[in-house]
């Protein structure tokens, strides 16, 4: 008789690996269209990643899977800032995010304490919870950056598992010998992660290697404990067009795809973020890339906005980028708000950033033929050919700006819209096939 007790399965990698279907797993195959046993073999080899921790789930939270052959996931960033720290503005944002169908929401919230802000939202949304712990370290533990120590930053990490937070980004790739690279090989932007560039701070003035790096072991034993998905950030995503796909970003990349490994092997889901900035012609490649070195880990991006000039329009830049790194293989955007490299977005910009992510999102799904993604599309068409307002409504991603507009401008002739008003190309068409007289130029 064997005395080896077995190993306590905890997390969803864990689950996978044992053969066994959790309840997240079943939710998520049927919002996504597809079998259960599709899921949880791509779970069990790190290619899709199910961030729930255990304590969010006891609080109600909605399954969602993020990775291959699933619709693309679309993330909302908010939080309270040193310069802004309004709590009933952010909660507006939560709101938005929720009304209007994104996936996650990330909480930046980076100056005093935080804690409250972040356990209500844990308490409250059943959407994906995202953090950095970084941002939150100096707040926390009320040091300055360069005192903190590496059990001050694992203790924040703690906590951020110990309130729920189901997927934390945490800059473990940036060590020494990707400094040493960025140093010698220069950059335009040079670091434009905060979290990247709070550590890199860190590491140079105190002289000491990452310690998300040096004792990832460790990282992933609190992980481990609460299934949080690490999401590895990306220090050295390119913050401008002349960076992209340089030797310090592609050495970093190597450093996740390794990183990547070792947390499978400990039971814990991993997520792998990515550009930034990046012209379009070199996003397809880039993915690939990341794909290839991280092993098909499920990849987070910003963006990538595809030029550094559309300063205002940045919701813009970035879901033609998202849109095409999305159909390329990204499986979860981060959005970009008009107030990108601004300001702290207001909730219109939160809205008016979302939308466009979704968008992108929904573009790049139906060209990755994901289960049903066409199918609100068709509806569409058939509520337009229709001339059938009511049901476009129903298909519309943004249903309450779409009827807003409608009404505010109505038509004289039944059933159109002041675009065109009488002659309206589906009315004309729908009454040659209907047999009845075409009215125009007969209004005399
Ligand atoms: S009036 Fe023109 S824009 Fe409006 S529904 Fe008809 S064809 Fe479309």
């Amino acid at each position: 008789m064997s005395t080896q007790t077995e190993p306590k399965l905890v997390t969803q990698i864990d689950f996978a690996r044992a053969g066994q279907i959790t309840p997240q797993m079943k939710k998520v195959a049927e919002r996504e269209h597809r079998d259960p046993e599709y899921i949880r073999e791509r779970v069990a080899d790190g290619r899709i990643a199910i961030p729930a921790n255990i304590v969010h789930i006891k609080k109600g939270m909605r399954a969602f899977g993020v990775g291959e052959g699933l619709s693309t996931k679309v993330n909302v960033n908010l939080g309270i800032s040193g310069d802004k720290a309004d709590a009933a503005e952010e909660w507006k944002k939560v709101k938005i995010a929720e009304d209007f169908g994104a996936d996650a929401i990330m909480d930046l919230s980076n100056s005093g304490k935080t804690r409250q802000f972040r356990q209500q939202l844990i308490d409250e949304t059943p959407l994906m919870v995202g953090t950095v712990p970084m941002y939150d370290a100096i707040g926390y533990m009320e040091k300055p950056l360069v005192k903190l120590t590496k059990d001050d930053l694992f203790e924040v990490v703690r906590a951020h598992a110990e309130d729920g937070v189901d997927f934390m980004t945490i800059h473990c790739g940036i060590n020494k010998s990707v400094t040493k690279t960025f140093k010698e090989t220069g950059r335009l932007m040079n670091i434009v992660s905060r979290g990247g560039s709070l550590l890199f701070g860190w590491m140079e003035v105190t002289g000491n290697e990452n310690p998300f790096y040096e004792y990832f072991d460790e990282l992933l034993e609190i992980c481990h404990e609460y299934d949080v998905t690490i999401s590895l950030g990306d220090s050295c995503r390119p913050g401008c067009l002349y960076d992209s796909n340089d030797a310090t970003e592609t050495a970093e990349m190597i450093e996740l795809g390794k990183l990547c490994k070792r947390a499978w092997a400990a039971g814990v889901q991993v997520m792998v973020e990515g550009p930034g900035h990046m012209a379009i012609d070199e996003i397809a490649a880039n993915m690939k890339l990341q794909k290839r070195l991280c092993h098909n880990a499920p990849f987070y991006v910003l963006g990538p906005l595809v030029t550094d000039i559309g300063v205002g329009y940045d919701h813009i830049t970035a879901a033609i980028g998202g849109a095409i790194s999305a159909s390329s293989g990204a499986d979860f955007l981060c959005y970009v708000t008009p107030a990108e490299h601004l300001c702290l977005p207001n909730a219109q910009d939160v809205l008016d950033g979302l939308m466009a992510t979704k968008i992108a999102a929904h573009a790049a799904d139906i060209a990755k033929k994901v289960p049903h993604a066409r199918d609100m599309d068709d509806k569409m068409g058939q509520a337009r050919r229709k001339l059938d307002w009511d049901a476009m409504w129903e298909c519309a991603l943004d249903p309450v700006t779409g009827k807003k507009r409608y009404e505010e401008s109505p038509a004289a002739t039944e059933g159109t819209c002041t675009m065109c008003g009488k002659m309206c190309a589906v009315r004309t068409v729908n009454k040659v096939f209907e047999g009845t007289t075409i009215d125009l130029g007969m209004e005399d």
